[in-house]
C-alpha cells in the first residue's frame, strides 16, 4: 500500500526521525510539509528534506496560519514565500479562522486573515499553486474567495464544515482531506460520506492531539479505514485512489 500524508506540521514533531520510520513502515510514501509562520517556513526550507528517506520522500509546502497575524510576521511571510515559490509543491498551511480567539473578538483580525489570504490566493493562482487550506468557522468565505480567485486545485483540509460551502467546493473541482477524526467526529465524517471518492486526500495533521493521543503520520491508518468504512470500498481502493489524486494535485511522481 502507498500512501501520502498531505498536511503535517514536520517541525512540531518529537522524535522525527522515529516518527518518519514508522511512517514508512505503515506505508506512506510521501508527506507533504505545511508551514505556518516565518519560522516554521524557514525551518522546512532548510531542514525538511533532510529527513525524507529512500522509500518516503518529503516535499516542502510554505504558508501562513491565520492564528496569530496580529503578532506574526506577515509580509516578510508572504516575500519568504514568493521568493522560494519555485521550490514548494503547495501554499500551505493558509486560510481563515474565525473561531480564533482574537478574531471572534475583534473584526480588525478577521480582516486581517482575509486581506492575508487573499494575497496567499493570488500568489497561488499566479503560480499555479495548489493550496492546503484551513478554513475553520469561515468555511462559506473561504470556499467564496478560493472560488472568486480563481485558484485550479485547493484542498480543505480537515473539512468539518457546512454542506452548502461543502457542494459549492465540490462543484468547483476542489478537494476535501481526511484526518483520524474520521472514526469519531460526526461532522467530518458527514463530509467524508458525501464528498466522491475522487475528491478525497489523507493526512494526519500531525502532531495534532485526538482525542488524547498525539498522531503522526502513521496513524494515516485510521484515516484511511475510516474513509473506506464510510464510502464501503476496500481499503486497498481508497489508498490506491487517495494516492493518485494526492500525486496529481502536487505534481509528485
Ligand atoms: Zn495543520
Amino acid at each position: 500500500m502507498e500512501l501520502i500524508d498531505t498536511h503535517v506540521h514536520l517541525e512540531s514533531v518529537a522524535d522525527l526521525e522515529g516518527a518518519i520510520r514508522r511512517a514508512a513502515k505503515a506505508g506512506v510514501i510521501a508527506i507533504i510539509a505545511v508551514g505556518s509562520d516565518y519560522e516554521s517556513n524557514m525551518w522546512i526550507l532548510r531542514e525538511s528534506q533532510k529527513y525524507g528517506t529512500r522509500n518516503l520522500k518529503i516535499y516542502p509546502a510554505l504558508g501562513l496560519h491565520p492564528w496569530g497575524l496580529d503578532v506574526s510576521r506577515v509580509d516578510e511571510t508572504i516575500e519568504l514565500i514568493e521568493k522560494n515559490i519555485d521550490s514548494i509543491v503547495a501554499l500551505g498551511e493558509v486560510g481563515l479562522d474565525y473561531w480564533y480567539k482574537e478574531a471572534r473578538k475583534s473584526v480588525e483580525v478577521k480582516e486581517m486573515q482575509k486581506k492575508a489570504f487573499w494575497r496567499i490566493l493570488n500568489l497561488a493562482r499566479g503560480n499555479n499553486k495548489p493550496l492546503s487550506i484551513h478554513s475553520r468557522g469561515a468555511w462559506m468565505d473561504c470556499v467564496n474567495m478560493v472560488i472568486e480567485a480563481g485558484v485550479k486545485k485547493a484542498i480543505f483540509h480537515w473539512f468539518s464544515g457546512p454542506l452548502e460551502a461543502l457542494k459549492k467546493l465540490l462543484d468547483h473541482g476542489h478537494y476535501i482531506s481526511a484526518t483520524p477524526a474520521a472514526t469519531y467526529s460526526k461532522e467530518h465524517r458527514k463530509v467524508i460520506e458525501l464528498t466522491p471518492l475522487e475528491n478525497i486526500v489523507l493526512e494526519t495533521d500531525t502532531p495534532v492531539v485526538y482525542m488524547g493521543e498525539t498522531v503522526e503520520p502513521a496513524h494515516i491508518i485510521k484515516a484511511l479505514n475510516a474513509v473506506a468504512e464510510l464510502k464501503g470500498e476496500r481499503v486497498e481502493k481508497v489508498a490506491e485512489k487517495t494516492t493518485e489524486t494526492a500525486r496529481k494535485i502536487f505534481g509528485i511522481g
